[in-house]
Order: structure tokens, then C-alpha cells, then sequence
């Protein structure tokens, strides 16, 4: 039977999948491999990585994951829990994984694709706000106090269509907002060279309450900035775990021994045993040019730094940097072990120089300086796992592509719960099904190149 943290009262399983005993000694089925290539992490603040792990250690809380979601775990159980012991292991360098390699967008609006407004269900829709208010809230307040220098800017974000069937689904999005009673400006095409330079779209929904940040430089500066009884690991994949009334957490020099384990590997929590055949590790890749010159710059136009996120899922994402680069974001694959291959970044750097002519054929001989590729959590059903993952083991985990404000404050959350805190944002978190079952292979990865495929094809002007 497994106990509350909290409480020690008898708690049941959030999920149907997670039913399923997980073996006792589970060897980590596959291990983080993200490409060398990503600009955000080269461009940012040098620093020296914290060492490996090596011998034995014993620990009251390990968390493994340094993303969004570890960072933010790690440091709230430290404040929570002033006089233990946490520790935070992560296979790469802090800022080497999806959490620095994202398109940086700090989202605070709702956006349920499975709605036809895209807010849905406005008492889910309000919830969601206000989690990723918080989860902004919380970055906020940590850049600032730790003066983290990572160009984050209160932009907001352009949601821009070309295609009719974009435009509907702006028009949709608007009715959603009036529902939820949030700010926006509908920008005709007219106007929005004003904005972004591009004369590209047909319209764009601006909503303000965006932050545009260097995801990169977030991330290495909020594990710099971690309190003191975090003792945080880096190049230390995990790569065999024994569960019991302790969790035993082997690696290549050595292993340490948790009394609670809280999983932030996204995705790779299904290497660990959990949500096996739930999630799904789909990469994105993005692009990165030189800085513009000055002469680029004018004939560019528009704002000093933008964001362009796409009215179709499968579209482009664009940013305009405080460094003056422009970032082109698309093109989707299923790496069913969470792992880089090198012939989709070949692949995908043309694709990103089409789309990138396409909208700015005034920045001619502009160069790519960076093309990079990462692993987004996605579940079928949109849902994420929160709380309770076996005796002792516990788990924020599948992001659905929102990790920056949604990976904090659910970290923080689940940390909060691990110290017996109840709310509203708790509740709704512990409620959640989680991720659905996928089809077994080999249906699976037909299904999903198929959907990838085809959403990308139809996607058209819109990539
Ligand atoms: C190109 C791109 C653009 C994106 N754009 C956005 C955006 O604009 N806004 C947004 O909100 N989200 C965006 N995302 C998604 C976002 O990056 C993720 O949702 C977010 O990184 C999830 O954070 P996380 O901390 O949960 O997981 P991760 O960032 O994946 O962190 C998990 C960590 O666990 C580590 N790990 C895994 N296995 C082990 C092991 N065995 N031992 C030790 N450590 C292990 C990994 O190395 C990794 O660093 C984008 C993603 C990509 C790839």
C-alpha cells in the first residue's frame, strides 16, 4: 500500500498506467544525447559545470532532471525543507537539455488545441492561467533577484496566420479570450511590417502577457543561483535504479541512495519505468542567425525584439532577438528514445532557410550561425503527470511543450505538496489523469510520422 507524504493516510495511484509495478531494479533504458549545436546555450554566460558524482551518498531528496522542472523542484524543497539535504543530478550540463534549447517563449495564456476555441472549458481555462502566471511570478522574481542576466523582456507574443484557415483559427482564439476576459489586439496586415519587419502574414492576434527570455542563460543563471542545501551534480546520467524502501540510483562512478525520489527527466521518466508507452518524445529544431548589422536592421523594420509563435501548430515560430538575430523554429520528428539524430538537423536547416527567405526576403545573405534540434514531452490526451509515482517516488513530468512556465511551477508545486501544502493549483494538479496509453509499436511510430508528416504538409504557407 502506498502512503501520502503528507500524511501517511493510504493514497491511491493518480494514474491507470501507473498501476503497474515498477521493477524493482530497472536498468535506465536510454540516456540523454542532445546535439552540440544549440545557440542559446554557446551564446550564453560561460560557466563552469558543477562536478560529477562519484562513491556513495546517501540523501533525504534527489531530484533527477536539472530542467525547468528539477530547477524549480530542487529549490523549493531546499526552502521548504531548510534543514535537509537535496540533491539534484542531471546527465548533461545544466542548459544542454530541451530546458536551454526551447524557443524561450514564458507563456501565460491557455491554449487547449483540442477546443474549438481554444480555451475550452473556462474553469480548466482559468486554472491553467493561473498556473502559468505563477510559473511566470516565480521566474520573475528569481531573475531579478539573482540579477540573471538572460534578455528576458515582457513582449508578448504575435500569433500570425498567412492562410485563411490561420485566420479562423485567430478569429477562434479571439472568441476564447473574450471568454476568459484576457487583453489582445487583432494587427491587420497592413500594419504588422510595424511590428515584425515581415510583410509575410495576413493578420496576428498580439496578446501582451508573454516574456521572451534566453532560455539558455535562464537556466544556468537559476542553477547558480540555488540555495545552499541543494547539492546539485552535472555529467552524471543515472543510468540503473533499484526501488524499495529506499530508491538506490546507480551511475558510472558510483551511486546515491534517496529516501524520496522526485523525477523531472520529463520524458525519461519512461527509462526509469514510469508512463512507459505515455509519452511522447518528439524533437523540434530551430535555427539561429548572425546578429543583424545595422544596415540589415533598418531594412528589417519593425520592433526592436519580437515573438512570432504560428496560428497552425505545425507552422513557423520566429523571435527577433535583443541581440539582433532572427530564430526560425519548426519541423517535427519522433525519436522514440528521447535521443538526437544528426540526419534531422541536416534535414531541417533547409527547411528553415525557406521559411526563413519566405518572410525576409530584405535580409538576403543573412547566415544561420546555429542549428539545433530538441526533445518535447508530449502526451496524446495534453495531460501531464504530477505527484505520486510509487512508495517513495514522485514525479512532475511530460511538459506538452510548455515546460518554461509550466515546468516551474509545477516543480515548485510538487514540491509545496511534498511539505504538506494543500490549493486550488495543487488539487487541480493531483486531479489530472496524466498522459493516456499509447498503441504498442510498431503502430505507434507509424501513427505518429504519419500525423507529423501530414500536419507538416498541411501546414503549407504556414511553415
Ligand atoms: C526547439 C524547442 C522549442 C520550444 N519552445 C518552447 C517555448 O517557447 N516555450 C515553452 O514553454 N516550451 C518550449 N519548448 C518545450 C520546453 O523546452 C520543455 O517543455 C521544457 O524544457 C521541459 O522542462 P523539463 O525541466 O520538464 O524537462 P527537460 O528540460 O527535458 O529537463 C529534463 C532533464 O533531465 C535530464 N535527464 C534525463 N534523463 C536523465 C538521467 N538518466 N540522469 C540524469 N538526468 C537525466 C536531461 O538531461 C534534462 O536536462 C520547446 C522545446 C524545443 C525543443
Amino acid at each position: 500500500m502506498c502512503r501520502s507524504p503528507i500524511d501517511g493516510r493510504p493514497q491511491i495511484f493518480a494514474s491507470t498506467a501507473l498501476q503497474i509495478r515498477v521493477a524493482k531494479m530497472t536498468k535506465v533504458s536510454s540516456l540523454p544525447a542532445d546535439d552540440a549545436s544549440c545557440g542559446w546555450f554557446h551564446l550564453s554566460p560561460a560557466r563552469q559545470p558543477r562536478p560529477s558524482h562519484s562513491g556513495t551518498r546517501k540523501a533525504r531528496w534527489v531530484v533527477v532532471g536539472a530542467g525547468f522542472t528539477g530547477l524549480a523542484a530542487a529549490r523549493q524543497l531546499a526552502l521548504n525543507f531548510p534543514d535537509e539535504e537535496i540533491v539534484l543530478i542531471e546527465a548533461q550540463q545544466v542548459g544542454y537539455g530541451s530546458s536551454g534549447r526551447n524557443a524561450g517563449f514564458a507563456i501565460d495564456l491557455p491554449h487547449d488545441i483540442g477546443a474549438d476555441d481554444y480555451i475550452g472549458d473556462i474553469a480548466t481555462a482559468k486554472t491553467s492561467l493561473k498556473l502559468n502566471l505563477t510559473g511566470q511570478g516565480i521566474l520573475k522574481d528569481l531573475v531579478e533577484q539573482h540579477r540573471i542576466d538572460c534578455q528576458m523582456r515582457p513582449a508578448g507574443k504575435y500569433q500570425a496566420a498567412i492562410e485563411e484557415r490561420g485566420v479562423a483559427v485567430l478569429d477562434a482564439y479571439r472568441r476564447g479570450l473574450d471568454k476568459l476576459g484576457q487583453a489582445y489586439e487583432m494587427v491587420e496586415e497592413k500594419q504588422l511590417p510595424e511590428h515584425i519587419g515581415t510583410h509575410f502574414y495576413k493578420k496576428a492576434l498580439f496578446t501582451p502577457g508573454t516574456l521572451l527570455i534566453q532560455p539558455a542563460a535562464l537556466v544556468k543563471g537559476l542553477a547558480d543561483s540555488l540555495p545552499k542545501n541543494v547539492t546539485l551534480y552535472e555529467r552524471t546520467p543515472i543510468t540503473e535504479v533499484e526501488y524499495g524502501d529506499k530508491t538506490v540510483l546507480g551511475h558510472r562512478n558510483g551511486k546515491i541512495i534517496a529516501d524520496k525520489l522526485v523525477l523531472t527527466n520529463n520524458a525519461f521518466g519512461m527509462s526509469f519505468g514510469f508512463l512507459k508507452g505515455s509519452m511522447l518524445p518528439v524533437f523540434t529544431y530551430a535555427s539561429l542567425t548572425r546578429p543583424l548589422t545595422a544596415d540589415e536592421q533598418a531594412r528589417l523594420g519593425g520592433k526592436p525584439y519580437w515573438g512570432v509563435i504560428p496560428a497552425d501548430p505545425f507552422g513557423t515560430t520566429l523571435r527577433r532577438t535583443v541581440d539582433n538575430r532572427i530564430l526560425v523554429r519548426n519541423s517535427f520528428s519522433f525519436n522514440p528514445d528521447g535521443r538526437s539524430q544528426p540526419k534531422y538537423l541536416e534535414r531541417f536547416v533547409k527547411r528553415h532557410r525557406e521559411s526563413f527567405e519566405r518572410r525576409f526576403p530584405m535580409l538576403q545573405g543573412v547566415d544561420f550561425e546555429y542549428t539545433w534540434g530538441g526533445a518535447l514531452s508530449l502526451a496524446r490526451n495534453h495531460l501531464s503527470q504530477f505527484g505520486l509515482l510509487a512508495p517513495n517516488v514522485y514525479g512532475a513530468l511530460c511538459c506538452n511543450g510548455l515546460g518554461v512556465t509550466r515546468g516551474t511551477v509545477t516543480g515548485t508545486l510538487l514540491a509545496d505538496w511534498l511539505a504538506g501544502e494543500r490549493n486550488d493549483l495543487i488539487e487541480f494538479l493531483l486531479s489530472s489523469p496524466g498522459p493516456n496509453r499509447n498503441p504498442p509499436e510498431p503502430l505507434l511510430s507509424l501513427g505518429v510520422n504519419l500525423n507529423l508528416m501530414w500536419g507538416q504538409h498541411r501546414a503549407g504557407k504556414e511553415s
